[in-house]
């Protein structure tokens, strides 16, 4: 470790010397079914998520917790794996897993290990250093994490517990815990969209935006990327810059989108209090958000427009596909494109039932179509299918009484969404969306206690002071 981040090291453990206040514990182990203490926190996924809960849960004094990650270290999330843009697209001043402690800040991680001009100098942060970043946050903090360890199956447990079926490269474990947090990324509810004509094209010719694709495969060939929001532009710009012979975005709507609706919302008011309002305010809102979708920020389009190859085609949604010798053709109201190869950057689809984790209570997990029916003119299908969630960001059950114990698994990722604004998905809201479902596991398991507080409190006989006896306050008679 440099001296910059060694002295860094030093100064974030005095920060949070200062600011331990409450630090007495509150919380004794429930004994789980094979005899050893359960978790009280289960915390799957070691994204930014998952470990910024671990961080704010052991500052309140919640430290029976793990976090488990079926990624290896390292290779948590999009950053080093499926993203394909050099940079970040939050700007760079924008805080999120330091939860608002100033020596916890990229930042200050930035300024440790590269100086503060190299700081000064920024535009972007690259998503390489972001992921160097959140590797050192999670060691600096020593914080309780397994990788390598999917978690393939939940199901309610005698206590009150929850039990947890989790693959490890040793065979299977089973982890009992008293809450679940799913902090298990884009795709934690769900699945990547393939639009419905190109479905039955072989995956030799068409993918998802987060699928491996072998980029010597892609040099000469026509590739065609289906979408217009940031991730398209950079799919479309790895393709060009992996040589490949024309490249054609088609984007769906009659003109491109270029306004990015979360920097509107990225103010304190909305992140912090859109859960509480109506939902017919949220449902509004979020489904405008969402079918805007992400806009996509200069240097990502003026990467691709400097290709000649390059080609954006608007109001060119896909009506049809079809395999023909030599590669696809896909078929658009104005006219027909040839492709090789195609990728489909269009987001995701809720899906409960198809993944593991979800699958015994995925039939009762409520969505919002189930609570909300909007007006006419605001209906959609996609958004519907999203959880709704209850204020802790606990599932709730579509029939009451059928799987109660879904009430204690919170998701905390883009399917949290519709119910909170950004949350877990996106960086500009973590300092806000963090705290809030700590809030609501700590209320959790507070209540769930209170009988145990209570005697606990009847019980409690330590004496703040000594009363001496009058002779001795007079030094004797
Ligand atoms: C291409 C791209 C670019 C982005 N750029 C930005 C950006 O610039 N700024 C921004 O704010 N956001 C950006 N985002 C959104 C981004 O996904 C989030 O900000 C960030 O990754 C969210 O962190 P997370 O911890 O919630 O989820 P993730 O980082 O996705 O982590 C989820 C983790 O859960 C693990 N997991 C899932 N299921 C299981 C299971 N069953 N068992 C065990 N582990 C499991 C996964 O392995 C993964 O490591 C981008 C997203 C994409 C796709």
């Amino acid at each position: 470790m440099s001296d910059g981040l060694a002295a860094l090291a030093d100064h974030i453990q005095a920060d949070l010397a200062k600011i331990a206040h409450p630090g007495m514990p509150w919380l004794t182990p429930v004994t789980a079914p094979d005899g050893r203490p359960a978790l009280d926190v289960l915390i799957v996924g070691a994204g930014q998520s998952g470990l910024a809960i671990a961080f704010a849960l052991r500052r309140s004094q919640v430290t029976n917790i793990l976090v488990v990650d079926k990624a290896e270290e390292g290779r948590e999330g999009p950053w080093l794996t499926y993203a394909r843009m050099p940079t970040l697209r939050s700007p760079k001043d924008y805080t999120g897993p330091d939860l608002d402690v100033p020596s916890l800040t990229y930042q200050s991680w930035h300024e440790a290990k590269f100086g503060e001009a190299s700081w000064r100098d920024l535009n972007l942060i690259s998503r390489e250093c972001w992921a160097d970043y959140l590797l050192w946050y999670r060691g600096v903090l020593d914080l309780p994490v397994r990788n390598g360890c999917e978690v393939n199956d939940v199901t309610p447990a005698a206590n009150g517990l929850i039990k947890a079926t989790v693959k490890c490269a040793q065979g299977e474990e089973t982890l009992y815990a008293r809450k679940v947090v799913l902090a298990t990324g884009q795709e934690g509810m769900g699945d990547w969209i393939i639009p419905e004509p190109l479905r039955h094209l072989p995956a030799s010719r068409c993918v998802n935006s987060a699928a491996p694709v072998d980029l010597e495969k892609l040099r000469g060939q026509r590739v065609a990327v289906i979408g217009a929001g940031a991730s398209a532009f950079d799919n479309a710009a790895m393709a060009l810059e992996a040589g490949a012979a024309t490249v054609d975005l088609l984007c769906r709507r009659a003109e491109i989108q270029l306004v990015q609706p979360y920097r509107w919302l990225t103010f304190r008011g909305f992140l912090r209090h859109f859960s509480e309002l109506d939902d017919s305010w949220r449902w509004r809102f979020m489904r405008a958000v969402l079918e805007l979708r992400e806009g996509f920020p200069q240097a990502t389009y003026d990467r691709c427009a400097r290709h000649a190859a390059f080609h954006l085609h608007q109001g060119a949604p896909v009506e049809a596909a079809r395999e023909t010798a030599d590669g696809v053709l896909l078929q658009t109201p104005r006219r027909d494109i040839a492709a090789d190869f195609v990728i489909c950057a269009t987001g995701i689809a809720m899906d409960f039932a198809g993944r593991p984790e979800l699958s015994r209570c995925a039939h009762n997990i409520a969505r919002w179509a189930d609570r909300y029916t909007p007006p006419p003119e605001e209906r959609s299908a996609r958004l519907g299918a999203f959880p709704y969630l209850a204020d802790d960001y606990s599932l709730v059950e579509r029939g009451a009484g059928e799987t109660p114990w879904i009430t204690d698994i919170h998701v905390f990722a883009i399917a949290s969404t519709m119910s909170f604004g950004p949350s877990g998905s996106s960086i500009n809201a973590m300092t806000t969306a963090v705290p809030k479902l700590v809030h609501g596991i700590t209320r959790g398991l507070f209540r769930a206690d209170i009988a145990k507080h209570w005697a606990a409190f009847k019980a409690y006989d330590v004496p703040q002071a000594v009363i001496r006896t009058p002779e001795l306050a007079d030094g004797g008679a």
